[in-house]
């Protein structure tokens, strides 16, 4: 029998390889930017057409390529950043893998042009397929421009896998900003379809979050900074007042890389408690400096996910140094700590630190190395005045009835008839008309008894199935009417939340939302739907947000539904609020009108049914 086992040609073996570098257009970004960055570059300019799927392009006036270099730089592991592999140990380049630019070209039409200060002509390549097609001398600045076109050009069935363009741009501003945050010392500017979309100046890291994240944040930002021998820690955090209800603005980088750690941002989320109301996420834009030695990087091809040697102590660095800096901007009083006792027992945080005990662990275990003088874990907790004044003003609001005006019961003409098929059994019908005065249990359920019983329903599920079947209603027919803010508020948005809003603009006016574009990422909002509370403009379109990020996994659904999921969701009375006798009387009468009042657009049950008959038997049996 002939052996069946061949080698795959390179342009093959290349093409793979780069499905697990370049998923995306943004993936290419993030690599062109980083290389950027790594050549030193001070002026780095990022040019996208079609959301990146016909171009994007890099332009730097870094270090450039000598014309061999400009060749040996599409190769597969070719990289000028390590030479062995205790080179991997040490990394502080944003690049060292040497596959970046090798898939590029394996899965797009790729030209260069690239020159050094000491050459006095550049070099310019055509590569497509991973095959070079051209290269000659030419004219250039110094410093290097890297065109990516037609990606996917080549694996027609991973073009197809892209997503729409507002989508696809969504992911490019997500990764350039990352990149812009990190190096608030370098110029960055964004040119989509011929607009410029951001340019930023060298500046502070202050200016820099400001001129992303939002001119509102000037004075609203709390500096931390801790240095230790084992890590540093500088950056900034929202003070507790500018917590959104929607996540975007908060940034981990690990020795200037961006990465995604749901276990530290758990650590500052922790710092923040109940200084914040729940379900809420504080700004932080946050620099962790640590030795390259203690952290790898190498644990995924994207470098996203990265694994640190102690985890534990990272957490707890983390959470003091936030705890301090509130502290110490009197934002929150002098907290006592309540670490996780496994953490507040390691000898780094109880015991002093004395030059002894320094010589004995010299270079051994971390823990130890933390110095005493900058423990950020160390807090004076003489500063206790300000716990009550605190608690008031961050605390929740109390409660007062009718906070949810709920809509009058619908009249008759206003909603399709009633499915009988369904679930709906006549009881359900008579629960609207015998009327006993429903009960509210533990703020979260209503006790409305029947004649056969009793129903128990689930506020929330029962308003979100309310919720849901009016919006998709308004979509379909009838728009939502709107009520007109007295005070219109501009609502500043992060860019890749503001892509969103744009794209829903329409459906947003149907459902009750008069939001006018004002600028790129700022809208004012001038309306909500009538049933939204006034004052709470911002909340309920920050919570909507959040609500559709939520469900983007949901492929099953399309945009739409899950627009009308997010606000009935999001706009749903929630559990823990008092209602009044109207209020449960009105939730009742229109959860029965719903085509399918037993289960929210979740799927959660809305009520339970309890039947005398039933109810008899168990007590019979004795229980
Ligand atoms: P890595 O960044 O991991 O080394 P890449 O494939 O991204 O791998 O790049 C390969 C090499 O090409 C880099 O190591 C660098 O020497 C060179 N290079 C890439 N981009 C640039 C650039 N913009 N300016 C100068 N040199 C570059
Ligand atoms: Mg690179």
């Amino acid at each position: 029998m002939a052996d069946i086992i061949n080698l795959l040609p390179d342009n093959i073996a290349n093409q793979i390889a780069a499905g697990e570098v370049i998923q995306r257009p943004a993936s290419a970004v993030k690599e062109l930017l980083e290389n950027a960055v790594d050549a030193g570059a001070t002026e780095i300019q990022l040019i996208i057409r079609d959301a990146g799927k016909e171009l994007v392009q890099v332009i730097d006036n870094g270090s450039g390529m000598s014309d061999t270099d400009a060749r040996m730089c599409f190769e597969r592991h070719a990289t000028s950043k390590i030479k062995s592999i205790d080179d991997l140990f040490q990394i502080r380049t944003m690049g060292f893998r040497g596959e970046a630019l090798a898939s590029i070209a394996a899965v797009s039409q790729v030209e260069l042009k690239s020159r050094r200060t000491s050459d006095e002509l550049g070099t310019f390549i055509e590569i497509d397929n991973s095959l070079i097609r051209r290269q000659e001398p030419c004219q250039a600045p110094v410093g290097t421009s890297i065109a990516m076109k037609n990606l996917f050009f080549n694996v027609p069935a991973r073009r197809n896998f892209l997503k729409s363009n507002a989508a696809e741009m969504r992911h490019i501003v997500d990764e350039f900003i990352r990149v812009a945050l990190a190096f608030p010392h370098l110029q960055f500017s964004l040119n989509s379809n011929g607009q410029q979309m951001f340019h930023f100046e060298k500046g502070s890291l202050k200016q820099r979050i400001v001129s992303i994240l939002g001119q509102h944040y000037n004075s609203k930002l709390v500096t931390v900074k801790e240095s230790t021998d084992y890590m540093n820690i500088h950056g900034f955090v929202g003070k507790p007042e500018t917590a959104k209800k929607t996540r975007g603005d908060q940034f981990f980088f690990v020795n200037n890389r961006f990465i995604k750690s749901s276990y530290l941002n758990h650590a500052v989320m922790n710092a923040f408690a109940e200084t914040i109301p729940p379900d809420s996420f504080p700004l932080y834009v946050l620099f962790i400096d640590l030795d390259p030695a203690h952290v790898d990087i190498n644990v995924h091809p994207t470098k996203q996910e990265i694994k640190f040697d102690d985890e534990r102590i990272l957490y707890a660095f983390v959470q003091s140094a936030i705890k301090h800096a509130l502290a110490q901007f009197s934002v929150t009083p002098a907290l006592d700590f309540d670490l996780d006792p496994g953490i507040q027992q390691l000898d780094a945080l109880t015991q002093p630190f004395t030059e002894e005990k320094k010589a004995q662990s010299a270079g051994t275990s971390i823990y130890k190395t933390f110095t005493s003088a900058n423990q950020a874990h160390i807090i004076d907790k003489s500063n206790n005045s300000n716990l009550q004044h605190w608690k008031e003003l961050y605390g929740p609001p109390p409660a007062r009835e009718n906070d949810f005006p709920l809509p009058p019961p619908p009249s008759h003409s206003d909603f399709p008839p009633v499915s009988t098929a369904s679930v709906i059994d006549e009881r359900w019908q008579e629960a609207a008309h015998d009327q006993k005065g429903p009960v509210q249990v533990h703020q979260q359920y209503i006790l409305s008894q029947i004649k056969s019983g009793f129903i128990l329903v689930d506020q929330r599920s029962a308003h979100e199935r309310i919720l849901y079947e009016r919006y998709l209603r308004a979509l379909a027919e009838k728009p939502i009417a709107t009520q007109q803010s007295l005070f219109p508020q501009t609502l500043e948005l992060l860019p890749a939340d503001a892509i969103i809003v744009h794209e829903m603009l329409p459906d947003l006016q149907a459902l009750g939302y008069d939001l006018e574009p004002f600028g790129q990422h700022t809208f004012v909002v001038r309306g909500t739907p009538a049933d939204i509370q006034t004052g709470n403009e911002q909340a309920s379109i920050e919570g909507l947000l959040e609500q559709f990020k939520h469900f983007s996994h949901e492929l099953k659904h399309n945009r739409r539904e899950r627009l009308v999921r997010s606000m009935a969701r999001n706009n749903a009375i929630p559990s823990g609020k008092p209602l009044s006798t109207r209020e449960m009387q009105n939730i009742i009468d229109e959860l029965f009108a719903c085509s399918m009042p037993n289960v929210s657009p979740g799927g959660r049950g809305t009520f339970i049914s309890f039947k005398l008959n039933d109810l008899e038997k168990m007590f019979d049996r004795g229980f």
